[in-house]
């Protein structure tokens, strides 16, 4: 049986439109794994430091047969091979970002592994792509997506670029 993942990704380093398109092509190419859905890619201002450069985000949406922790650590893979180089600064820029948003209607708690992803309920780089893609979402605790857009302003979100054209 498989499950479907949504992931988050963010870049705001070297191109980021053209690493979300990478990523995404990454993505497509795991084993045991299709990329059914993409959003449009949209710019936001940075969240924690506010001195780099604005993010590009998206959300896609796979079905998988991957245990979560695999598709974590595969996740983590793609970010090394884009160049992710992790430095103590927390929300500091990068090339590139994959967040594990939601996995079917499981929650997980793990060291490495939560989800649904901590802050997603309050991120408009988060909830708008995914609504794109998803509108009528229920969250494992019950809670709609379209319950929590509500209470999410877009501040300063825009469209980029409309949903890039995914091969499977
Ligand atoms: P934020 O989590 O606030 O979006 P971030 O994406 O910058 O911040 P990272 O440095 O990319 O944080 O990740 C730190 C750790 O978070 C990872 O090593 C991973 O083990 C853990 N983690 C926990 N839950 C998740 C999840 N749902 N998706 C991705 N990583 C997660
Ligand atoms: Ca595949
Ligand atoms: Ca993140
Ligand atoms: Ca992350």
């Amino acid at each position: 049986m498989s499950t479907t993942v949504f992931i988050g990704l963010g870049s705001n380093l070297q191109d980021p439109a053209a690493q979300l398109r990478e990523a995404l092509a990454a993505l497509a190419a795991l084993p045991q794994t299709t990329l059914t859905l993409v959003s449009s890619l949209y710019s936001s201002d940075p969240l924690g430091p506010a001195d780099q450069p604005r993010y590009v985000n998206a959300v896609a949406a796979l079905d998988t047969t991957l245990e979560p922790l695999d598709l974590l650590d595969r996740l983590q893979q793609i970010e090394q091979e884009q160049g992710r180089v992790r430095k103590a600064e927390r929300w500091g820029p990068r090339t590139l970002d994959l967040d594990i948003l939601l996995v079917g209607d499981t929650a997980i708690e793990h060291p490495r592994l939560k989800v649904p992803h901590y802050h997603m309920h309050a991120r408009a780089f988060v909830l708008y792509p995914l609504a794109e893609i998803a509108p009528h979402l229920i969250l494992p605790d019950g809670r709609s997506l379209q319950e929590l857009l509500a209470s999410c302003p877009r501040e300063s979100l825009e469209v980029l670029a409309p949903a890039p054209l995914v091969t499977r």
